[in-house]
């Protein structure tokens, strides 16, 4: 379930398999003279647990050597994981400082996942039980906040010859982090870049998690970071930075142009424009896309576009 990537002989990138949701998020394992340092940890399952030791074991090493985990946001498929690792070790726990609401606060989970103006304009979902999903997805997996110091923008973390400086970059989620390593051009690009060999998921984001404004500055931030590897969350290395960042970006912009498009044709609803934008399969396992719908939608509105009667939307043009 996780592939073993031995990027440096104290560098490990744990890919996971998986591409279709709940897929647990890919594993960072880094030597220092004291130990290991995990960064995120997949699901709270034995099964997740025992793909990410089998990989440590590979390599000479224990779990119980782990005196450190990083998490780079607090969405659930990162962080869940914790509860089986607390089993074998009390590593320092680090989390961003904007993420430690979500993490250790259902309501505010469910409330980034899936925002009170989603459910209030589509109506299937006024009830969407989003903790009820992660729960038998991702296993329990709310962080004890006493335990978790937190990070902040341009912290440097020293991991072994390492140094990660934390790079914000909200948008998918409020507190969300990428991590550069300057000197090498390493850059963990977690989930803020779109990956093709991990399907369509990314970029995701919801107007309470940054929306599309901030996600397009978060992206222009980056651009310039000169970047030889560059590893995310889900899916395998990019070959091309730039690239990916480019893509990234060029997915946002094309969802407003769709949106914009079919509400130029005529009055829509929320649930009539992400049939445009993806598939029944992804809607049918993630119905929080919606969300994405809904924060292109906040964009119009706040642009001075959008024309709202119902539950039915079109758009005004600007001449
Ligand atoms: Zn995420």
């Amino acid at each position: 379930m996780y592939k073993l990537n031995v990027v440096r002989e104290d560098f490990l990138f744990l890919e996971f398999d998986g591409r279709r949701w709940p897929t647990a998020a890919n594993v960072w394992v880094i030597f220092d003279h004291d130990g290991l340092i995990l960064i995120d940890t997949g699901l709270n399952s034995e099964e997740s647990f025992a793909g990410i030791a089998a990989c440590i074991a590979a390599t000479g090493h224990a779990v119980e050597e782990i005196h450190t985990i990083l998490l780079t946001h607090g969405h659930t498929d990162h962080i869940a994981g914790v509860q089986q690792f607390l089993k074998h070790v009390t590593p320092r726990l680090m989390l961003p400082a904007q993420s430690l609401p979500i993490a250790t606060s259902p309501d505010l989970q469910s409330e980034q996942i899936l925002p009170q103006a989603v459910r209030e304009i589509v109506p299937e979902l006024a009830d969407f039980d989003v903790l009820d999903n992660f729960r038998q997805t991702c296993g329990e997996w709310v962080l004890p906040e006493a335990d978790v110091s937190v990070i902040h923008g341009g912290d440097r973390l020293q991991f072994g010859q390492y140094c990660f400086v934390a790079i914000p970059v909200p948008g998918h989620e409020v507190g969300l982090m990428m991590f550069y390593e300057g000197d090498q051009g390493i850059m963990l690009t977690t989930d803020f870049l779109r990956n093709d060999g991990a399907g369509a998921a990314l970029p995701w984001y919801s107007s309470s998690a940054g929306g599309v404004d901030l996600y397009l500055e978060s992206l222009a931030k980056v651009a310039e970071f000169s970047v030889q590897e560059a590893f995310p969350s889900h899916g395998g290395a990019f070959n091309d930075y730039r690239a990916a960042v480019a893509e990234t970006h060029s997915a946002i912009v094309n969802r407003q142009k769709i949106i914009e498009k079919q509400l130029s044709v005529g009055p829509q609803t929320c649930r009539e424009l992400d049939r445009h934008l993806y598939s029944a399969r992804a809607l049918e396992l993630c119905p929080w896309y919606s969300s994405v719908t809904e924060a292109h939608l906040a964009k119009l509105e706040k642009d001075g576009r959008l024309i709202r009667e119902g539950l039915r939307f079109s758009i005004a043009n600007l001449t």
